[in-house]
């Protein structure tokens, strides 16, 4: 982004998540300069489940930064994180139509599948198994504590908890590891996950690495926009009807803004501890416009909430009007989407099986 302001984060989050997402977001400034010294030295996994149409929290959140890691010459993996979609619900929708959906968004925001390996983990046997042995360094006490999981389950659409919900943060940590990424741009909910999976590479690194790191410990890249709210005022997600899509139309995207909530405050101001709703659709135009949010506040003032929503739809449609162009243009091409994945599962699955034969060999068995 073109600015630089950390006032950016949203603070409706407990006190000890706001502290870790701040550490995250200065570490992030040094691990950005770090990239941009040697790109070499970094391979990012990243990913989503396929729940839906992405959205402009997604794009602000991780896909942009993705798309400019791979500009800067940082190899990708992109996963389609198709076995945590029955974390919270008992079925997936439409497993293929969604995974489809979520290559095309990915193509659209610019993600090249020529540099970056696209691919669903269901299709990569040996990146799962790696789960079996990680799961055996991580306590039940360990699982029940992280703040992600426990408001996943106060929004889940079931009425008990799996196991697969407790679990797949160490799930998680196969997606990143068996890749061996060390670098993972990601929004605030994933940061407790990131934690668990520095936490498992560690532990297999002290039990098992015999004075050698098998794995590296991963770090977030977190965005300026690391928790972009919805249009019911909490994080924007697939899941909870509140998201403006990538995909949506200049109409969709006007109605969804119009019936965003704001504040009873008629001035507008950019104050995200005070203000969150009327501060993330600030920053929402602020992001399009490649401005501070601040400028973008002071210049809609008077003009009050149908002025900042005007605001809003205007730069998400102007901004997003080449992408969701592009997004068409690939949507003609079903067969195209078919074979990346093809091509991405097959690249991912030669070096999941090389990593999985490291972790046999470093824990001296052939289960
Ligand atoms: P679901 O509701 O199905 O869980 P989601 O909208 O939370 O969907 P995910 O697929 O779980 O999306 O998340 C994919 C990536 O996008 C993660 O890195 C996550 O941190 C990031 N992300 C998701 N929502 C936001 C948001 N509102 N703001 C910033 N980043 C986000
Ligand atoms: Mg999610």
């Amino acid at each position: 982004m073109p600015y630089d302001d950390e006032s950016t984060l949203p603070t409706d989050t407990a006190p000890a998540d706001a502290l870790a997402a701040t550490a995250a977001q200065a570490r992030s400034a040094v691990l950005e300069r770090l990239v941009s010294e040697d790109p070499g030295r970094f391979r990012v996994l990243t990913g989503d489940r396929p729940t839906g149409r992405l959205h402009l929290g997604h794009y602000f959140g991780t896909l942009h930064n993705r798309v400019r890691l791979q500009e800067l010459g940082v190899e990708m993996f992109v996963l389609v994180a198709d076995y945590q979609v029955l974390t919270d619900r008992d079925v997936a929708e439409d497993p293929a139509g969604f995974v489809e959906e979520l290559v095309l968004d990915q193509l659209a925001a610019g993600v090249d599948p020529a540099r970056a390996v696209i691919f669903t983990h269901s299709a990569v046997p040996a990146l799962n198994q790696l789960l079996l042995p990680f799961l055996s360094l991580v306590s039940v006490a360990e699982l029940n504590r992280n703040p992600t999981v426990k408001e996943e389950i106060a929004h889940s659409r079931q009425s008990s908890v799996s196991g697969l919900m407790f679990t797949y943060p160490v799930h998680q940590a196969a997606d990143i590891l068996f890749c061996k990424g060390n670098l993972v741009p990601v929004g605030q909910d994933q940061l407790p996950h990131l934690e668990v999976t520095r936490t498992v590479a560690r532990r297999f690194n002290d039990r098992y690495g015999n004075g050698t790191a098998v794995f590296p410990e991963p770090e977030a890249l977190l965005s300026k926009a690391p928790l972009l709210l919805g249009t019911d005022g909490t994080k924007m997600s697939k899941s909870r009807g509140n998201a403006i899509a990538l995909a949506a139309d200049a109409d969709e995207t006007a109605r969804l803004i119009r019936g965003a909530r704001t504040d009873a405050e008629r001035h507008i101001t950019y104050d995200p501890a005070r203000r969150p709703e009327v501060s993330s659709l600030v920053l929402l135009a602020a992001l399009c416009q490649g401005r501070p949010p601040q400028q973008v506040a002071e210049e809609i003032g008077a003009a009050g909430a149908s002025g900042l929503k005007k605001c809003v739809t205007e730069a998400v449609n102007d901004h997003f009007a080449p992408i969701r162009a592009r997004r068409a243009r690939y949507a003609q091409d079903r067969s195209y989407l078919r074979e990346i994945l093809r091509e991405g599962n097959e690249r991912a699955n030669a070096v999941a099986e090389t990593t999985l034969d490291e972790v046999r060999r470093a824990m001296n068995s052939r289960c």
